[in-house]
């Protein structure tokens, strides 16, 4: 064990509800909460807002350089210092951090990050990759799937909640391109860990579903 408990990775498809359920696990263990899709949503945000539209942007490399992305206390993602959890919801940034998440120079800043962060454990770190790449030797992990219509409606009902109202039929068409990007990238594609847990959460309620991963957790903590 490490010197705050173990490392707990969850990855899994887009939407199949990894942050959602990572916060609340974390939250019941008294765990920190990484969730690293919002690290790489934080550097689209700041790329974007540095013009950069495309991966092929040679801006890239030095913003990924320069960002500062941060979470504060309470677990909201921080850029330069301010709070972005709200603006890196919108699908735009969703589509561009998908882009840029190909890119091995901005793969090895977050990777990086995250691993400093979680090394002495007590985390619970979600995302594409942590199992396979960043915490290799995580004391357990979850890889999260759901049906491509679950993930849908969750997503949609997830952005209405912030007060954006999007159809499903484009919702879906978006979840399976971000989908087929993160499977088929060179580098870091997702991809089961061969030692993770597969859960499916299609037919689970929510509760269900962080019972299952807390009681994974308990058991591996004894
Ligand atoms: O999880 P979320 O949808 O917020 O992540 C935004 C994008 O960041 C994903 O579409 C994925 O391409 C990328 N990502 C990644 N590796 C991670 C977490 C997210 O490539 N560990």
């Amino acid at each position: 064990m490490r010197h705050n408990g173990i490392i707990l990775a969850i990855d899994g498809p887009t939407a199949s509800g990894k942050s959602t359920t990572a916060r609340e696990v974390a939250k019941r263990l008294s765990y920190i909460h990484i969730n690293t899709g919002a690290m790489y949503r934080a550097f689209a945000l700041y790329a974007s807002e540095w013009g950069v539209t495309s991966p092929d942007d040679p801006l890239v490399g030095e913003l990924s350089e320069k960002a500062y992305i941060d979470f504060d206390e309470g677990g909201n993602i921080l850029l330069e210092g301010r709070d972005v959890s709200k603006d890196i919801q919108a699908p735009a940034i969703a589509q561009l951090a998908s882009e840029l998440a190909t890119l091995p120079i901005v793969r090895e800043k977050m990777v990086a990050m995250q691993q400093e962060i979680g090394k002495n454990g007590g985390v619970v770190l979600d995302g594409r990759d942590i199992g396979t790449v960043v915490f290799p030797d995580a004391e357990l992990k979850i890889f999260l799937i759901a049906n491509a219509k679950t993930r849908a409606e969750r997503r949609r009902a997830e952005l209405a909640s912030n007060g954006t109202n999007l159809p499903l039929e484009e919702l879906t068409r978006e979840i399976e391109e971000r989908d087929r990007r993160d499977a088929e990238r060179e580098h870091s594609p997702l991809k089961k860990a061969s030692d993770a847990v597969e859960l499916d959460t299609s037919k689970l309620t929510f509760e269900q579903q962080v019972e299952k991963v807390v009681n994974l957790a308990k058991k591996v903590t004894g």
